[in-house]
């Protein structure tokens, strides 16, 4: 039972049913593979062993701060015989598991009288939406303008070898959203009963118990294929609609209200729709501004991928003496402070034992991406540096004329929204390509189509050792070793970014090579990484989770501005799910 959940109450070993306590950060060697939980807690609290019951890991962390030492720390629910005074350990009787959302559909499927509700984007939040509001017994039809999920592997397949790009159907779009193809990490920096639905579910569609308690959960790209497709079998069977191969062009309204959404060239009315679109949408956002849905602009970041040995960050991280297979390959977070500059950085992202993912979605802009596998036993850990940019940053760029790429708003096939109203280069366009509200969007995609330029077309991807970056020239080396699946050429990066972000990566590669010896010498930088969050918001209410400025908009996940990964997206979903009856009532934004 241990890495497992138990399974109910039992009786103990001397055969008295036992009350329930939790004990925890109890620590046990990370050098036993199969440690013994029962018997840790009663040498911990000097009690028989005998009298502990079945044990429910609740939470389990690795704690590598001494090295060669590494410790798993668990919190573990018990059963005792008797009763238990100890300063260490508390009655578990207040700590009930959030259950999973009732399933209030009729047997043969959706609430007549239910509303019609589109969700745009299969990724996370739509397929949280989907699951929550069709238990709640409304009509959801997904729209997803990818593939489903086998078939988007064969897109991807195509891209990555032979250089086939499909604008609807890669990396970031498809059945499952951008989460599909990630390293599946389920870190999330706030759990609440909306994060355990959503990791509950997940176990339920196929991922493993043990995402419910670790503190630092990942599945794998492998398996997140799997599970993805069983989240949506079971969506169908309570009455959803998957429509893929379907991009949204348009989104309709009357009367300033959602009224539906052109597809095909076609309206299709519906009354409500939730927009989990994900933060690469930029027609869907310009549409958004087009109909005056309330907007404001949020700090990003960009900066690069950076891969290094995983064998190094082991080294360090865990200690020479350390077998990463029971502890898992080593992972860190770095940060950067440079207050005295005013620059900033942090690593992002990090994929232990992963690849570094060639990403585009447009035929002529690149990025970067991190994933792995579901057992991390790549020879290379990769992780995202990246640099915060704020409002006021992009105001200061738009000011200095900081020379962007001259181009129309990105080229994607099968979508008709409209482009900018204000005039190019004036004071309200002040990237000359569209509304200032979405001035992150145009700066990130310039970034991105300067790369693909960088790289000479084709999607080579530029590359630079960071020593090279360092000394601010370009490599004199052979092709590097590297995970990443295309090619890529030597370039010297720094002139991609605004001198202020060139600085502070320069500064944190540094300041990162103090923390981790070997970052500078072992560094290979892939860039550029420009999709770490939405650079926008759209407005909504905090308990509807309705638009402020237009009834029947419920804007969700990352591109919403609302969530930043896997869980809080998808935990977004079951949110909106459960207020909705607020919605029914049309209580708010009548
Ligand atoms: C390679 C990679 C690795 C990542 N690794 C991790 C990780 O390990 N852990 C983590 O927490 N996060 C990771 N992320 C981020 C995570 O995937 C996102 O935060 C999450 O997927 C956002 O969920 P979402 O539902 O809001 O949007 P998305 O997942 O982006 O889904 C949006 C969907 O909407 C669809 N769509 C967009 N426009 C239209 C339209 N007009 N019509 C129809 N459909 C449309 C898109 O095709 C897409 O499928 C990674 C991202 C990438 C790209």
């Amino acid at each position: 039972m241990q890495d497992s959940q138990a399974s109910g109450r039992k009786a103990n070993a001397d055969g008295a049913a036992g009350s329930a306590y939790i004990l925890r950060e109890l620590a046990v060697a990370a050098s036993d593979p199969n440690p013994d939980l029962a018997g840790a807690i009663a040498a911990f609290l000097r009690i028989k062993r005998s009298k502990v019951g079945a044990v429910r890991i609740l939470r389990k962390s690795l704690d590598s701060r001494k090295r060669n030492q590494p410790l798993w720390r668990y919190s573990l629910e018990f059963e005792f015989a008797g009763e238990l005074k100890h300063p260490k350990v508390a009655r578990a009787d207040a700590q009930g598991d959030v259950p999973s959302l009732p399933d209030q559909s009729p047997a043969g499927g959706y609430r007549p009288v239910g509303r019609r509700v589109a969700v745009i984007g299969s990724g996370p939040a739509g397929m949280g939406a989907a699951m929550g509001l069709a238990r709640k017994g409304y009509r959801v039809t997904v729209f997803e303008q990818g593939s489903e999920v086998g078939k988007r592997f064969h897109d991807i397949r195509k891209f990555l070898k032979g250089n086939v790009f499909n604008p609807h159907s890669n990396i970031l779009f498809g059945e499952g959203g951008a989460g599909t193809f990630s390293d599946g990490k389920l870190t999330c920096r706030t759990r609440t009963r909306f994060t355990e639905t959503f990791l509950k579910e997940l176990v339920a569609s196929g991922a493993e118990a043990d995402i419910v308690y670790l503190s630092h959960p990942h599945i794998g790209t492998d398996k997140l294929q799997f599970i993805v497709k069983a989240w949506r079998e079971r969506c169908v069977a309570l009455g959803c609609e998957f429509r893929f191969n379907t991009p949204v062009e348009s989104i309709l309204t009357d009367g300033g209200r959602i009224s539906g959404v052109t597809v095909a060239g076609a309206a299709e009315p519906f009354d409500a729709l939730v927009l989990a679109a994900g933060h690469s949408s930029r027609p869907l956002y310009r549409r958004l501004a087009e109909l005056g849905v309330a907007m404001d602009r949020k700090p990003f970041s960009v900066g690069v991928r950076v891969e290094h040995p995983q064998a190094m960050v082991n080294r360090r991280q865990l200690g020479e003496r350390v077998d990463a297979s029971l502890t898992g390959a080593a992972e860190y977070y770095l940060t950067y402070n440079g207050e005295a500059e005013g620059h900033s950085a942090y690593s992002f992202c990090m994929c232990p034992g992963g690849v570094v993912v060639p990403c585009a979605d447009a035929d002529d802009g690149l990025f970067t991406n991190g994933m792995s596998y579901s057992n991390r036993a790549g020879a290379f850990a990769n992780s995202a540096v990246v640099v915060p940019v704020t409002p006021a940053d992009l105001d200061e760029l738009a000011a200095s004329r900081w020379p962007l790429a001259v181009r129309g708003p990105a080229s994607v096939a099968g979508t008709s929204a409209g482009a900018a109203s204000a005039p190019a280069g004036t004071s309200a366009d002040p990237f000359g390509m569209g509304p200032p509200v979405l001035a992150g969007l145009d700066f990130i995609r310039d970034l991105e189509a300067k790369a693909y330029e960088l790289g000479g077309g084709g999607f080579v991807f530029p590359a630079q050792t960071i020593k090279a970056y360092l000394e601010d020239r370009v490599d004199d080396l052979p092709a590097p070793r590297t995970s990443f699946a295309k090619p890529v050429k030597w370039v010297n990066l720094r002139p991609l970014f605004p001198p202020k972000i060139a600085a502070a990566l320069q500064e944190s590669f540094r300041n990162f090579d103090r923390k981790l010896p070997g970052f500078i010498e072992q560094g290979l930088i892939i860039g550029p990484e420009s999709r770490t969050s939405s650079p926008v918001r759209i407005l909504r209410d905090p308990i509807s989770l309705q638009s402020v400025s237009t009834p029947g908009l419920f804007p969700l996940g990352e591109g919403a501005g609302y969530s930043g990964g896997i869980v809080s997206s998808g935990a977004d979903g079951f949110r909106l799910a459960d207020g909705w009856d607020i919605w029914d009532a049309e209580s708010v934004c009548a």
